[in-house]
């Protein structure tokens, strides 16, 4: 991966600030910094209002793809023309469109159920375990728990998500595992099908996580990535050190004309 300075240099030389872009973000972590509480978590202002003014523009449009659900996200950011994609891509909220992927409407009272046995199973740990049902995939939030309660927390976690026969699959992001239906399907397909339907020629997608990465795979030759961490191996092709550089990178694509 390549950092900002490369990136700025890639974004002025390919005639990228040209085109319509659609620009995919995650939000926790990449606009927003990582707190100990999910429902703590919030853009500055200043992010907040270069996102507001990237919005307005003719030749942009934004799509925020996250873990969340679409419901949480939209009410979190509420900027208007925004394309609030949540439950890593199984649904999208946005002009012209609803869509929840039919795995998601399947996958609900399996995870309800599997959310009141983590629930029941975890409460016994002297830590902040937080389990949460978020209508199409499930998060067990570790942050802040002492590492001590963590390994047993995963065996109980791998017990009761193996209880699933299949149909689900557990990915581990920064001390959260998130329990998904197990589908072909990334915040990267989310991206190429709002891309198809905004008709822009030029997709980016911004995210943090090892959850992100597969986003970062299916995207491979179609759009521009940049993950958001310490250069290492990913499959984007561009990484930035943090939300502040990622605030840096909005900024650039606000000079447009
Ligand atoms: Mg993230």
């Amino acid at each position: 991966m390549s950092g900002w300075p490369k990136l700025k240099a890639h974004l002025k030389s390919d005639g990228v600030l040209s085109n319509n872009i659609l620009l995919g973000l995650d939000f926790d972590g990449t606009l927003a910094p990582i707190t100990a509480h999910p429902d703590h978590a919030a853009m500055p202002a200043d992010t907040m209002k270069i996102l507001s003014s990237l919005a307005r523009r003719r030749k942009i449009r934004i799509a925020i793809v996250s873990g969340r659900s679409a419901k949480d996200i939209k009410a979190r950011i509420g900027v208007p023309g925004v394309f609030y994609c949540g439950n890593h891509g199984l649904e999208i909220d946005g002009p012209g469109i609803r869509w929840t992927h039919a795995a998601l409407r399947r996958s609900r009272a399996k995870l309800a159920a599997l959310g009141c046995a983590l629930r029941e199973d975890l409460k016994g740990g002297a830590g902040e375990f937080l389990v949460e049902d978020k209508g199409g995939s499930l998060s067990v939030h570790y942050r802040g728990v002492s590492p001590i309660l963590v390994p047993l927390a995963h065996k109980i976690v791998l017990k009761n998500y193996r209880r699933l026969r299949g149909d689900f699959r557990l990915m581990p992001g920064k001390k959260v595992w998130e329990i998904v239906p197990r589908l072909v399907w990334s915040k990267g397909d989310a991206l190429l099908r709002i891309g198809r339907l905004t008709g822009c020629e030029k997709l980016i997608f911004v995210g943090d996580d090892r959850t992100d990465e597969e986003g970062f795979r299916t995207l491979r030759g179609r759009a521009l990535t940049v993950r958001v961490a310490r250069n290492g191996p990913s499959y984007a092709k561009f990484f930035l050190k943090d939300y502040r550089q990622v605030r840096a990178f909005l900024e650039l694509l606000a000079l447009r004309p």
